[in-house]
């Protein structure tokens, strides 16, 4: 592996969601990484206003505190009605006063949000997921790979898979939303994609794996 020994890779995350489909990504690898939560290590705030300045956040702080190289992602859902929101707010979308998240109630705001301004037909429902991978490294460098996907935000919500939003997004030429999907058709692997991928963070992986990991 280039550079990169994935024994001693930190994932700089504490999203119970996204860490699965980071092992997930990682074990035709043979990697098994620790997180950040596994390490004790602290939640950084992301005030940054774009997915690179945050993704940087949360890897240069797990990549500092471990003197380890650390990946980190920052993502989110932008829909083309609301003028690119919740963007780098997706995660806030969620919270509720007592800091826990509820999904089911993000959903339903970008739902009231869409509605608001007559966003009923499909093609005036078109949103596409983010993610931005931040591999950091000790010595400060950091280097970036991103992924996106385009979809069309159905209503109701569908399915019980994946995580945050995906009962409500459904990808450019699928008729299952990402939370009908098991994880491998969301990865893209089930759909002959080979190494491209379909999820934003599968996209990401895939030209993360290519650059450092040998794929
Ligand atoms: P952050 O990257 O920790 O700021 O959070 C990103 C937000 O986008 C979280 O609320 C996630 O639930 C949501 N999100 C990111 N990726 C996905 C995905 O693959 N499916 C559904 N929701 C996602």
């Amino acid at each position: 592996m280039p550079g990169l020994d994935g024994s001693r890779l930190v994932i700089a995350t504490h999203n119970k969601g996204k860490l699965a489909e980071f092992a997930e990504l990682l074990a035709p690898f043979g990697i098994t990484a620790k997180s950040a939560g596994d390490l004790g290590l602290p939640e950084p705030a992301e005030t940054g206003s774009t997915f690179e300045a945050n993704a940087l956040t949360k890897a240069s702080a797990a990549a500092q505190a471990t003197a380890l190289p650390a990946l980190a992602d920052d993502s989110g859902l932008c829909v083309d009605a609301l003028g690119g929101a919740p963007g780098v707010h997706t995660a806030d979308w969620a919270t509720k006063p007592d800091g826990s998240r509820d999904f089911r109630m993000a959903m339903a705001k970008v739902e009231e949000a869409l509605k608001a301004r007559g966003a009923s037909a499909p093609s005036q429902r078109r949103a596409r997921f983010v993610a931005v991978l931040c591999l950091a490294w000790p010595d400060g460098t950091a280097e970036y790979y991103r992924g996106e996907v385009d979809g069309t935000l159905v209503w109701p919500p569908r399915g019980s898979r994946g995580f945050g939003y995906d009962p409500m997004f459904q990808p450019d030429g699928f008729d299952q939303t990402f939370g009908e999907m098991d994880a491998s058709e969301k990865h893209g692997w089930e759909a002959g994609r080979g190494d491209l991928g379909l999820s934003h963070r599968a996209r990401a992986f895939a030209k993360f794996a290519r650059a450092r990991l040998g794929a």
